[in-house]
């Protein structure tokens, strides 16, 4: 058997367990909330066109309308201003093979459990690679925080000085640019970035040194609880929007069972 075919076999007997990494698009799932001054981030809405009735009497179908970032979704390089002039930049002009790849998850549940604003910092990957190993290169990094248990108003944790929830450092995230050359880095946050990150130097440095290095984004993760720290396969393939800075999508993961 070649490869596919030996994958296929073991997609159909279990061997390979495909995981839904993806929250249902809802209108009340939460978005980013910026400060007032700036423009927002749509909710996800529907409208039924017809359902079975005198709009269309054999058919059901909707309207949908939402973010480019709303729910489950992709940050291509073009969404920062860092990221503005990089190659290939938008959802539509990324190379496909960029949407399927290895992945690695660095368990912070623990820490985030005690701290809403636990930090992803290099101490914190060094621990993690000296226990399952070096972070290959062109990796997708999903840092598991177990914030997608959560729902409604904790999940943005809204405070009077605004959201708190993990994230990398800066120097946490450089890390994983510049030692590791990672593809990408996904959250189970509504950001890549801490919720406290427009207080980092630079703000938002995720968003800031992702994107500027031309390296994605992916963020409302689910279900990271059932991967393995290292030897699945993440398949994340944003819609093909012209210019598009980013795209809700379905994220699925490849493990041995
Ligand atoms: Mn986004």
């Amino acid at each position: 058997m070649n490869s596919l075919e030996s994958l296929t076999s073991d997609i159909a007997t279990g061997a390979v367990r495909i995981v839904d990494l993806t929250h249902t698009l809802d209108p009340d799932f939460p978005v980013i909330i910026l400060p007032p001054e700036f423009g927002q981030c749509a909710r996800f809405r529907m409208e039924e066109v017809s359902a079975y009735d005198h709009r269309g009497p054999a058919w059901k179908w909707h309207n949908i309308s939402m973010s480019e970032h709303t729910g489950t979704h992709f940050d291509a390089p073009s969404h920062w201003i860092s990221g503005r002039d990089v190659p290939n930049g938008s959802v539509d002009e990324i190379p496909v093979e960029a949407f399927v790849g290895a992945l690695v998850v660095i368990d912070c549940s623990a820490g985030a459990a005690a701290d809403d604003d636990y930090e992803l910092t290099p101490d914190v990957i060094r621990a993690w690679e000296a226990e399952h190993g070096k972070i290959p290169e062109d990796s997708w990094v999903l840092m598991r925080t177990d914030w997608s248990k959560r729902s409604g108003e904790p999940y943005l944790n809204m405070r009077e000085d605004g959201p708190h929830s993990p994230g990398p450092t800066p120097d946490g995230i450089r890390f994983l640019i510049d030692e590791r050359n990672i593809r990408g880095f996904g959250t189970e946050t509504v950001g890549t970035d801490a919720g406290q990150g427009a207080h980092y130097v630079p703000p938002y440095p995720a968003h800031y040194f992702l994107h500027g290095a031309g390296k994605y984004g992916l963020q409302c993760l689910a279900n990271l609880d059932q991967l393995p720290p290292t030897g699945a396969i993440l398949m994340a393939a944003p819609l093909k929007i012209k210019n598009g800075t980013g795209s809700p999508l379905r994220v699925l993961a490849m493990v041995n069972r």
